[in-house]
């Protein structure tokens, strides 16, 4: 797993909040377990979630009528990582090998970015109708072994980011001022109110920060492969 998604995992768990981010299923899991104390805490501590030092990404550079046009930039992106995948079995090794046990690889975060673009989609327009919807979380561990990512086929995945993030730009360009101010309950990495502005935004750091992860763990995986590591594929958690 990345490294800020272990910070701010670790974080949420201090708090005692892993009930709610884990089993954030609208209507069933209400809140009535977090304290205002609580709440100011993680607000405070959320603030400095508009903004991520490891991939230099300001939420607040991100103007949101340019967010479709860079959610199909990270879908091109990905299928380029992807493609040399394709046509040559080294490089798929290399994309499905995780750098660390622990650490996803590379097909892995793509189809997590699939998955939560494809979340995404389903959480705007829940927010358009319903007043400050409390989101379901996709329990990105659990699911990265339940729908086993690391069978899915390089071919298949490229295809199916650049679907999504072309969905789900479609689905951005055509919101209007009203709409991008539309508030939300976002679980992650702790519960807090948001607006859909900020949910797009939020979305284009994921793909731009696992890109980054991405290309790290593709660098460390040649690396390893190079130099006859041969625990290929790891096996998920
Ligand atoms: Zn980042």
């Amino acid at each position: 797993m990345a490294t800020w998604y272990g910070w701010w995992s670790a974080v949420v768990r201090w708090l005692h909040w892993a009930p709610d981010v884990i089993c954030m299923s609208r209507g069933e899991h209400s809140a009535t377990h977090t304290t205002g104390d609580d709440l100011r805490s993680a607000q405070a501590i959320m603030a400095t979630m508009d903004s991520c030092t490891q991939c230099d990404f300001s939420y607040d550079t991100l103007g949101v009528e340019e967010a479709p046009a860079a959610l199909r930039f990270l879908g091109s992106a990905y299928r380029t990582r992807l493609a040399p995948g394709l046509q040559n079995v080294e490089h798929e090794r290399v994309l499905r090998r995780r750098p660390e046990p622990q650490v996803w690889s590379a097909l892995e975060y793509a189809c997590h970015f699939r998955d939560v673009v494809l979340a995404q989609r389903e959480r705007l327009y829940l927010a358009l109708v319903e007043d400050t919807p409390r989101l379901a979380s996709i329990y990105r561990d659990q699911r990265v072994i339940f729908a086993r990512y690391s069978d899915d086929r390089i071919e298949d995945v490229a295809r199916e980011v650049d679907m999504a993030t072309g969905l789900l730009a479609r689905a951005f360009a055509r919101l209007d001022g009203g709409q991008w101010q539309r508030q939300c309950i976002y679980g992650y990495p702790a519960p807090m109110q948001r607006s859909i502005a900020w949910l797009a935004r939020h979305t284009v750091h994921e793909g731009r920060h696992h890109l980054q992860d991405i290309d790290t763990g593709i660098s460390a995986a040649r690396s390893a492969l190079s130099s006859g590591a041969a625990t290929w594929p790891h096996q998920p958690r």
